[in-house]
């Protein structure tokens, strides 16, 4: 039965959580509510499954999740129709939304072995008789938070590479988007009937709330900044560890050797894709001025071409959560209040639950607009002497997730310049699509991995162990030590460290 409510505004009705469709308000589904004890009853659950779990080894759950994968794969259509209906985000969207969690939760499976199983470690020249042997083991059960904005990509990007290194999961989706993580939840579960390793809790803040003090053995939390600290808060309660994906600034740096016409398409894509409710999304961009106007009107010309509605087929979607909308509406508004100029859009541009793209130029740098994350299809564009000067500003806020170089011969000392976790050069957010490659922020933007080989080790605590092999060669570690053997041990380590080079 479906029911019309007011557009993308999660209601609590009866102790169910009911998602609506934020363009027309049509009901996508209900969820009851987690209490704060059933929270901790599925984290009781999650312990025993997660020994059984660890105990299937990398061979048995590299089977499960590439079984997980493939029928997500099998199903694609049929979770971006999800995506759409419950987000509001464009189709193609949602397939490439859902393509690159397929892709992690692979690369997660397929190689955690190599990255987290037992090796032998190189032994001192003092302790030769003993071998060192590293690993990393599972914490346990792992506690996944996760945003609205890309329901699968990012809660994934920590449930794979948590599943794979070998915990149990609990997971709390957003309200607006239960239903989504229902769906992925529901499949694994006919994967792995028989223990609860992935569970999910439904409810609002305070029962992501419940869940950091739920006694999990770690927070991984996707989200912003402010929610952020107050996850870390209670999380410091009882010392379990967190990592911290918050939200974003990120800048775009043309430099005047750059492919103009290839930095418009990545700038009006990496900026406006999901309207631009997208954590590593381009919010700012520096253009040096040698190019400035040429690149400007390309991107003026492709953004204005954009389609905005409801339809799967649009490229630009409703904003998912109305209370964004005012931020929005703020940003462009104080941005043109201060000096600034719209040469596209405006603020007539924001029509809820709809924003049509926004270029913003002569925005002051101290500005809401390039300060603070906007999270919509807007993008401010100013010129700059160079690309240093460009990198200077891209550094200036607190704020330091991902973001993009164009230019043809600087690229690689430009993207190490700028202060951020992930830096795309000729392209932009195709680090997400990396699954090798660690994704996470810095200053505001959050700290830890998810992704890739730090990504698996994210969920795990290295275990080092050393086993003697056999009788002691330089008895230093006894107090049966002689003088003689502590001369000899002297005399060993002058050697071995006593030159300079
Ligand atoms: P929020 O911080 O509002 O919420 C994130 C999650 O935390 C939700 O599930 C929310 O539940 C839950 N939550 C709310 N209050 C608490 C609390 N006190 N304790 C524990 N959990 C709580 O973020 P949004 O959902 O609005 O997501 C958008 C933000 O996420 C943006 O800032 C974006 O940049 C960032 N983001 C970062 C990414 C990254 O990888 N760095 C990727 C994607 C998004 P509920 O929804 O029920 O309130």
């Amino acid at each position: 039965m479906t029911a019309t409510r007011t557009p993308g505004v999660p209601a609590i009705d009866e102790g169910s959580l009911i998602s609506t469709n934020p363009a027309t308000g049509e009901e996508v589904g209900r969820f009851p509510v987690a209490s704060p004890d059933s929270v901790t009853e599925a984290v009781t659950r999650a312990r025993d499954a997660a020994a059984w779990w660890a105990g299937l080894g990398f061979d048995g759950r590299k089977r499960r999740l590439l079984a997980f994968r493939s029928v997500l794969t099998n199903r694609l259509e049929e979770l971006a129709a999800l995506m759409h209906r419950e987000g509001g985000k464009p189709r193609a969207d949602a397939l490439v939304e859902a393509i690159a969690a397929i892709d992690h939760v692979a690369w997660a499976a397929q190689h955690a072995r190599k990255v987290l199983g037992r090796r032998r470690v190189g032994s001192s020249i003092l302790l030769k008789e003993h071998a060192s042997y590293l690993e990393y083991l599972p914490y346990g059960v792992i506690g996944v938070i996760g945003p609205w904005n890309y329901p699968i990509l990012t809660p994934m990007g920590s449930i794979a590479y948590a599943l794979a290194a070998g915990n149990a999961v609990v997971f709390k989706p957003s309200e607006y988007t239960p239903a989504v993580g229902q769906w992925f939840v529901d499949r694994f579960a006919e994967i792995v009937p028989e223990h609860p390793v992935l569970q999910i809790v439904h409810g609002l803040g305070d029962v992501g709330a419940a869940l950091c003090r739920s006694g999990v053995d770690k927070i991984a939390f996707t989200g912003s900044t402010a929610t952020g600290k107050k996850v870390m808060a209670a999380a410091a309660e009882s010392l379990t560890p967190v990592l911290l994906e918050c939200g974003g600034k990120d800048a775009m740096i043309v430099a005047a050797d750059a492919d103009l016409d290839a930095a418009a398409a990545a700038c009006v894509w990496g900026g406006l894709t999901n309207a631009g409710q997208t954590c590593v999304g381009i919010e700012r961009v520096y253009v040096a001025d040698k190019v400035f106007d040429d690149f400007l009107n390309r991107v003026v010309s492709r953004a204005a071409k954009l389609s905005v509605g409801a339809e799967p087929t649009d490229d630009i979607g409703p904003i998912t959560m109305p209370s964004q909308i005012d931020i929005i509406r703020r940003h462009i508004e104080d941005a043109l209040t201060r000096g600034g100029r719209a040469a596209l859009g405006g603020a007539e541009a924001v029509q809820p639950p709809f924003v049509s793209p926004t270029i913003l130029v002569d925005v002051p740098e101290d500005s809401a607009a390039v300060q603070e994350e906007t999270f919509g299809p807007t993008l401010t564009i100013a010129r700059v002497r160079d690309a240093a000067e460009g990198v200077r500003l891209a550094n200036a806020t607190g704020y330091g997730l991902g973001g993009a170089i164009f230019s043809r011969s600087q690229g690689l000392d430009l993207a190490r310049q700028v202060r951020s976790g992930m830096t795309s050069i000729n392209s932009s957010l195709t680090f997400a699509g990396m699954p090798a490659l660690p994704f996470g922020g810095v200053g505001n933007s959050g700290f830890g991995r998810i992704h890739g080989a730090d990504g698996l080790r994210e969920f795990t605590r290295p275990k080092a162990v050393v086993k003697r092999r056999g009788p002691t060669v330089l008895a230093a570690m006894t107090f049966d030590r002689t003088e003689k053997t502590m001369q000899q041990i002297v005399r060993v380590v002058q050697l071995v460290h006593g030159r300079s080079k």
